[in-house]
């Protein structure tokens, strides 16, 4: 038996893989405190995809014929470099970009980082999980001096008195954690969700919130005026641990709740229980997701919500503050080891001169050496092919066809590229497009370490070996390194991979110094900063302070902007996009699972847009935006608000309507909100 993790979302459930036979069963592991056993049924079925007849075995190089013919790795291999290195002398190192992914390991995150920087020599790297808690990354930046998912322990949540939920819906997305919820509200605590969506996380709910798309931001702004005016806010706390506090108070002076309900919908009534329960409570959590980040005015959202925790006096207090549920497998250590545009490892910004001397004394090259700045990941997707942008792109982890947004022009950017490679398991919508395909490894086949949303660095244990044909993205990189004649070598080890990511790491704000593979097993992982080995690593951050110069938080003043795209009269409805309980991200691996439910895309409305357009629950209905139109089932539900429709993400069809608007500090799109028009 082996134990390891679900190579699916942010949770990263505990689990135990087994060979009976020859199948590979999975089986609770009680004892990993995340998930205490519990797996929601895309954890269950995960081992699926083991001996899939669409798994890819052998690499595939298109023809002159356009078709994929297999060839071998080495000829494969060969062709990709050679045609980088042609592309790279014609144009130079920013003709070569890569894009990687909030799934992959910690050790393929900073591997990719570095082959990029090193190998390549190219700024132009990014990766998707720029459109998944960016918004939030950026905000406990700017506030906290750090930027950790969860502050604490997920099981703090259920010693909180309320918990406020603003744009997620664990109880889809991360079932296991729902139980959290539930034991607090045994023990006599509140739940509060706002969500466009009754989802079944607002079904539990003591208070419900339904703002309109594009609004948590104004409904942030009044609460904490109310708070304010009800004499609510932690004085004594704003003055020994908070900055410019004052300011954020003169700003939301005009946020009454009358125009608060104007803006979003929100009952002045509703708004005022909020701030009476948030008032009255001695420990209050505020945790946002991805429905109040993926905006344009993502960021802003966060920084207000931030605002409300810091004014009651709850971060830093134990079983209370502020935290962002991330949602992809390595959400948190993807983002930490310099696979962004702007980082180096252990969270440093490439443009600081010693973190680059740090870093580059690692890998055994000169700082000067280290390119700057790239471009974030829809800017980077977007200038593809163009005479300024990339000729070329890598592709690790990551379905871009399906989940960028306004999908149809980046489709078309891909086309444009003389050289596309993806490294894939299968046949994804992206490495369909692909000149070149290379088969890779999937989570049971290898060893690697992930950093879940509590900060806690987790160890996936290999439990099966490889498919023949198969090699490890850590193989691909190496190998093209070679070929590349990189000035240093790459490793294939994992155990060695992490210790060199632990010294490039060191001393930075993400520092895993002290953290070893025998640590995580022992001790059920470790929580970063962990800078020695005898450091015992660091649950809960800002009991003591912030990592600001000053030691105090930032409080920002920001100002509500609405959706980037106003409905009108011609796209009268929001659209909104999120997930449903058996698809992850993309689909590209459990839309392939036979064992989990595949419905395909569908069009949820209210029964009041229904009947004005004349839909009828299980009837086809179109959705079309500025950008694009789609053609899917009605699923008519009261739960939904009646001038908003959803369309989950997993499957080819929500992204092509989905804006491009770009929050102006994260660079994340606005999945989340855009005009559309629905017709029968
Ligand atoms: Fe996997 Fe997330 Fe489900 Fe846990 S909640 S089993 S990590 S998909």
């Amino acid at each position: 038996m082996t134990r390891t993790h679900c190579p699916y979302c942010s949770l990263q459930c505990g689990m135990a893989l087994e060979r009976v036979g020859r199948t590979l069963e999975v089986q609770a592991w009680p004892e990993f405190p995340v998930n205490e056993g519990a797996l929601c049924r895309k954890g269950w079925t995960a081992t699926g995809l083991r001996g899939h007849r669409e798994r890819l075995t052998t690499p595939l190089l298109r023809g002159a014929d356009g078709e994929f013919r297999p060839a071998d790795w080495e000829e494969a291999l060969d062709h990709v470099a050679s045609r980088l290195r042609s592309l790279r002398t014609a144009h130079g190192n920013d003709a070569v970009a890569v894009f990687g992914g909030g799934g992959l390991t910690n050790e393929k995150a900073y591997q990719l980082g570095k082959f990029a920087r090193v190998a390549l020599g190219t700024s132009q790297i990014d990766y998707n999980g720029r459109w998944c808690m960016s918004s939030a990354a950026s905000a406990g930046n700017r506030v906290f001096g750090v930027d950790r998912g969860l502050p604490f322990p997920l099981a703090d949540l259920e010693r909180a008195d309320v918990v406020v939920l603003v744009g997620s819906n664990l109880a889809e997305t991360m079932p296991p954690a729902a139980r959290h919820l539930d034991r607090l509200r045994e023990r006599g605590g509140r739940v509060v969700v706002l969500d466009p969506r009754r989802t079944p996380t607002a079904e539990r709910a003591d208070l419900f919130l339904q703002p309109v798309p594009g609004t948590d931001l104004a409904v942030a702004l009044g609460v904490l005026h109310l708070l304010d005016a009800a004499d609510a806010l932690d004085d004594a706390y704003l003055a020994e641990r908070v900055e410019g506090f004052d300011a954020v108070l003169r700003s939301v002076a005009s946020w009454w709740p009358e125009r608060v309900e104007r803006v979003s919908g929100v009952p002045v009534a509703e708004l005022r229980a909020l701030a009476d329960l948030l008032a009255s409570s001695p420990r209050v959590m505020v945790l946002t997701a991805r429905g109040a980040e993926q905006h344009a005015q993502g960021t802003d959202t966060v920084l207000a919500w931030i605002n409300i925790a810091l004014g009651l006096g709850m971060v830093g207090r134990d079983a209370a503050g502020y935290g962002c549920l991330t949602g992809q497998g390595n959400g948190q250590g993807g983002r930490e080891h310099g696979q962004k545009a702007d980082q180096l490892p252990g969270y440093r910004m490439i443009d600081d001169p010693a973190a680059r001397a740090h870093v580059a004394g690692v890998w055994g090259v000169e700082p000067d050496t280290l390119p700057g700045k790239g471009r974030s990941a829809y800017e980077l997707l977007d200038a593809l092919g163009t005479s300024e942008g990339p000729k070329a792109m890598l592709v690790f982890g990551s379905n871009i066809v399906v989940s960028a947004p306004n999908a149809t022009r980046i489709g078309e950017r891909l086309d444009a590229l003389d050289l596309l490679v993806v490294c894939d398991l299968v046949l994804s919508e992206t490495a369909a497009r692909a000149d070149v395909v290379l088969p890779v490894t999937q989570w049971a086949e290898e060893t690697g370490t992930m950093t879940n949303l509590e900060g806690r660095v987790l160890l996936r244990r290999q439990a099966v070996a490889p498919p023949d044909g198969v090699r490890s993205d850590l193989e691909v990189l190496a190998g093209l390194a070679e070929r590349l004649d990189a000035p240093v070598p790459f490793s294939v080890d994992p155990a060695e991979i992490f210790a060199e990511l632990g010294r490039a790491s060191a001393g930075g704000v993400a520092d895993y110094a002290g953290i070893t593979y025998e640590r995580i097993e022992a001790e059920h992982g470790v929580f970063w900063p962990c800078p020695a080995p005898a450091h015992p690593g660091t649950p809960r951050l800002f009991a003591d302070g912030f990592p600001t110069p000053s030691g105090r938080a930032r409080a920002q003043v920001v100002a509500h902007r609405g959706p980037a795209e106003p409905v009108d009269d011609d796209f009268p409805v929001h659209l909104t996009t999120g997930r449903v309980l058996a698809q992850y991200q993309s689909g590209a691996q459990t839309r392939r699972i036979r064992a989990l439910p595949d419905d395909g895309v569908f069009v949820e409305m209210h029964p009041m847009l229904a009947a004005r357009i004349g839909a009828v629950d299980g009837a086809p209905v179109v959705v079309r935006t500025r950008r694009g139109e789609l053609k899917a089932p009605a699923r008519v539900v009261a739960t939904v608000r009646p001038d908003t429709v959803f369309v989950p993400f997993h499957w080819v069809g929500a992204n092509r309507l989905t804006h491009d608007a770009l929050d102006p500090s994260s660079r994340m799109p606005e999945f989340k909100v855009c005009a559309a028009a629905v017709s029968a």
